[in-house]
């Protein structure tokens, strides 16, 4: 019964229903007119394009207030079970194509703003990114929200409202450089200051138990924490869900208004700076204790005024009889990697202590009721076995043990027999070592004889001092050994959040396959033991509408004609109907002439964003991420170096004959502290300066740096790729969705069996995806075998760094970067990321691309099958699978 239930509101085949009442152009250009004229902070007299995007942007955020509107109140009305999603980033990117396609009203809106003479194009390029996040983690949050308003789930987000997101990057001849991004500075028009939302989060301060027993947070900081709404539409359905992001302001009673009168101003500042500097800026760097501080103080925020308004709205939505054994009916949280984790004592703590927080000591209870849980799973019989589970799984690190658990433990020992005494030898070190102690106790006497009048807390503190693996020998109990759990009084004692969060979230799940394999099986091996049906996979998936319906409308066209129907943005699955015409001579010239159409708008766009002129003759070769050693730019680079080396070796002839021309495109933001990310944007625009200058290699070869790279970008470059590089170390990236867009948009992959790489390889077959590297299970072999100096670097590679170091690429010295693939004194672990050890079979790879490329038809015919494999990763399989077998919610359509 349940499956049928299942079936009928499948949303993957079902449609809310969208009112068939479609503004016409005439009355949405009357409406931008409207808005233009009260907008006020532009001249009356002028609609410029600005303007023209301000004003465009209030009248669709009309439609979505109404949508808004109803899908809040039908919620409220239907008492649903709702689901949360918790995420420190939102990389939103720009929302008004989004909407307007959502809304089906691209038409009307281009018509619209022609008559008032705006192209809506022009007018959508207007828009600042909206971007809350840093990478993958933020775009996958954004993407979701999306399928989850598609597909009629009850559900929200909830984030922090950054004052400066992530920050701009410029590219100057030394590289990267930061500006602070004030995307709010002309105003959101997408957002909803909600005055009436808002809660109080405390910090510092202690806590103190009252005569009942209950707890009491006193002291500390005060601030209130007020709520933005950002309407999320659905596609094709009224469903228009919410995105809470809190902002954070000083209380009324904080503002110390009596220093303010006597002339103190700086004082009474001081308050008002201090709580509103949580949202100023996304993730700071957290080197400095300050960075730490301030982003623990974000994660906080967040899980505090969230949960309080999950609460709040729970209580709201029962009415007067409140049953909260259903709470878990109504409410579900899924936290977007570890950083929410709070959630968990924050959730205890209002629901336990109404609203007194003390989150230390409810962390320490959660610690004991699960040593509890360890003991009395593994036994006292095998204490190393026991001490070792303690020691990998316990929430607390390098603390003791409660002494109640101590005396548990010790209570079971026996005390030994000597016949016995081998097998206590095995049972535990401190055990035998007590026993060596007692047969070696008379030689030592002498010895102990300086020490003897030491008192016990003096031993404790030499004990600690030395490190020594020396047992504690209770005085009075000689003959009895004493177990003891060791703690490193030079370490400091931490909350393991992960564990934190494994231990108090009731699932977890990886976001690819081999993620999840490797959470299993590596990561988090105790807890999967212990609790093997709490783990699950989910793999990542992006939004259709947004990667390819709007970003690449000229494909949707092809994919919607020879398909026959344009469902498939709701339902990818038939994407694979693409696969029957693979061969088709029509589908792939109309498939080729897209990707060049695509491609001509990529070069005008490289032309103008860096000044380089690139043909769109040449294969467009794409690596475009966050720049990070384990994401191995550095040996894209490196293969390029290569490639130009040995055309330089050649005669003009011979270089043509031998290497497709490729124009290879770099995007990506190191994080401001990353010193050998950002010397790897430095090289990579180093190489470009002097290939793309070389009349010897003229089209063959152009290497460009796109700054700035952002949703927006992104939305730019896919479509225009031919290939993509997703060339991490094996193991390392959970899941990547980057791969995911670019497979979608009938963009070959070349990439290491890594994250959702090994998936999409499955769906668009083994021959349609240059594989090249090492496997992640032998990635810790390998990196002894180079710690310990047994690595036979290929000939090529040696070649390539002495290129480098010959300064080819000018004066800047590049010790420091090809030293970290050595791992030559002071440069850190030995190529930690196995660029040397990669590196030859990826130019054989690469090798292997150019040899494919030039034949055309059988390129053409991989791209549309990555097309048709890719299915699989729409965000909306992924929603659909944590609301089946996590969240437990039901899609419910808006009457
Ligand atoms: N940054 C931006 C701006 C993106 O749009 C994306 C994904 O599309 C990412 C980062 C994540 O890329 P990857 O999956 O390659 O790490």
């Amino acid at each position: 019964a349940s499956d049928k239930k299942q079936e009928q509101n499948d949303p993957l085949t079902e449609q809310g229903t969208l009112d068939k009442f479609i503004p016409d152009s005439a009355s949405i250009a009357a409406s931008i007119k409207y808005h233009a004229e009260f907008t006020p902070a532009f001249s009356p007299e002028k609609f410029e394009l600005s303007k023209a995007f301000y004003a465009t942007a209030e009248s669709v955020r009309d439609s979505l207030i109404i949508n808004w509107n109803a899908t809040y109140e039908y919620y409220e009305r239907m008492n649903v079970k709702q689901a949360y999603y918790m995420s420190m980033e939102y990389l939103q990117g720009r929302a008004l194509l989004n909407a307007i396609g959502n809304l089906e009203l691209s038409g009307p809106y281009s018509e619209a703003l022609r008559k008032l003479g705006h192209n809506l194009e022009n007018v959508a390029n207007q828009e600042p990114d909206a971007a809350l996040g840093n990478g993958g983690l933020g775009r996958l949050a954004s993407c979701f929200l999306d399928s989850l308003a598609t597909l009629n789930y009850p559900a929200w987000g909830y984030g922090l409202r950054y004052r400066y997101g992530l920050f701009k990057q410029l590219i100057t001849k030394d590289g990267q450089e930061e500006v602070a991004e004030s995307w709010l500075e002309m105003g959101n028009p997408w957002e909803i200051l909600r005055n009436d939302v808002s809660y109080p989060v405390k910090f510092y301060g202690e806590t103190t138990s009252r005569p009942d027993g209950s707890k009491e947070w006193i002291g500390g900081e005060n601030i209130l924490a007020f709520a933005y709404d950002v309407p999320i539409p659905g596609y094709k359905t009224k469903t228009t869900i919410n995105l809470r992001l809190w902002s954070t302001k000083v209380t009324p009673e904080e503002f110390d208004l009596r220093a303010y009168n006597a002339g103190d101003h700086d004082k009474a500042y001081a308050a008002l700076k201090n709580a509103e500097k949580i949202c100023y800026v996304l993730y700071p760097g957290d080197e400095s204790i300050e960075g730490k501080t301030l982003r623990l103080k974000q994660q906080y925020t967040l899980c505090s005024a969230s949960l309080q308004d999950i609460i709040a709205r729970f209580e709201k939505r029962s009415g007067k009889a409140i049953d909260w054994d259903s709470f878990p009916d109504k409410v579900v949280v899924q936290m977007n990697d570890t950083h929410p984790t709070l959630c968990i004592p924050e959730l205890i703590r209002i629901l336990m202590d109404d609203l007194l927080p003390r989150h230390v000591e409810i962390i320490r209870k959660i610690d004991e009721e699960f040593i509890h849980e360890i003991i009395s799973e593994y036994g006292m019989n095998d204490l190393d076995l026991l001490d070792q589970k303690l020691r990998n799984m316990r929430i607390l690190e390098n603390i003791e043990l409660p002494n109640s658990v101590v005396e548990l433990i010790n209570s079971s020992i026996e005390i030994p027999d000597t016949d016995t005494v081998e097998e206590i030898d095995v049972v535990d070190t401190d055990i035998k070592a007590t026993e060596e102690k007692e047969e070696e106790a008379e030689a030592k006497e002498a010895e102990e004889e300086e020490e003897d009048d030491e008192d016990e807390v003096g031993k404790e503190e030499q004990e600690e001092d030395d490190g020594e693996e020396e047992p504690s020998v209770e005085e009075d109990t000689k003959s009895k050994p004493t177990w003891t759990f060791k703690v490193d009084s030079k370490q400091p004692a931490m909350v393991r959040m992960a564990n934190l969060c494994v231990v108090g979230g009731f699932s977890v799940n990886g976001v690819a396959e081999i993620h999840s394999e490797i959470v299993k099986e590596e990561v988090f091996n105790d807890f999967y033991e212990l609790w093997p049906d709490k783990f699950q996979n989910k793999t990542n998936g992006v939004t259709p509408r947004r990667w390819i319906r709007f970003c690449n409308p000229d494909l949707s066209k092809i994919i919607t004609k020879w398909i026959g129907t344009e469902d498939w943005v709701t339902d990818l699955q038939k994407l694979a109907i693409l696969g029957k015409f693979a061969d088709n001579e029509d589908l792939q010239f109309e498939w080729m002439e897209s990707k060049r159409r695509n491609k001509i708008k990529v070069a005008s766009f490289i032309k103008e964003r860096t000044g380089y002129d690139v043909s769109a003759n040449a294969m467009f070769d794409v690596q475009v991420k966050r720049i990070h050693e384990y994401k191995r730019q550095l040996l894209n680079i490196l293969g390029i170096v290569y490639r130009y080396k040995k055309m330089k070796e050649m005669s003009d002839d011979e270089r043509k004959t031998s290497f497709v021309p490729r124009v290879c495109i770099f995007g990506g933001k190191a994080f401001a502290t990353y010193v050998q990310a950002k010397r790897i944007v430095k090289f990579i625009t180093d190489v470009g300066a002097t290939i793309n200058h070389d009349p010897d290699i003229g089209d063959l070869l152009k290497v460009v740096f796109v700054p700035d790279y952002n949703v927006s970008v992104a939305e730019m470059l896919i479509p225009g790729s031919e290939l993509s590089q997703h060339i991490s170390t094996a193991g390392m990236e959970a899941s990547g969705t980057s791969n995911m867009k670019f497979a979608m948009n009938g963009c070959l992959l070349i990439g290491t069996l890594d994250g959702a790489n090994v998936e999409i390889r499955e769906e668009v077959g083994e021959d349609n995806f240059f594989l090249f590297g090492a496997h992640a299970h032998e990635i810790s072999k390998l990196r002894k075998e180079r710690s310990e100096g047994k690595f036979v670097a290929d000939a090529r590679f040696e070649e390539v760094k002495a290129y480098v170091r010959s300064g080819v690429f000018g004066s800047y010295n590049y010790q420091e970067l090809m030293g970290s693939l050595e791992g030559n004194e002071g440069y850190g672990r030995a190529d930690y990321f196995l660029v040397g050890k990669d590196f030859p079979s990826y130019l054989d790879c690469q090798d292997a691309v150019d040899k494919v490329y030039r034949d055309q038809k059988r390129w053409t015919r991989m791209s549309i099958l990555n097309t048709a494999g890719s299915y699989k990763f729409s965000s909306d399989r992924t929603i659909h699978e944590y609301a089946t077998h996590i969240w437990r919610i039901q899609p419910l359509l808006l009457p």
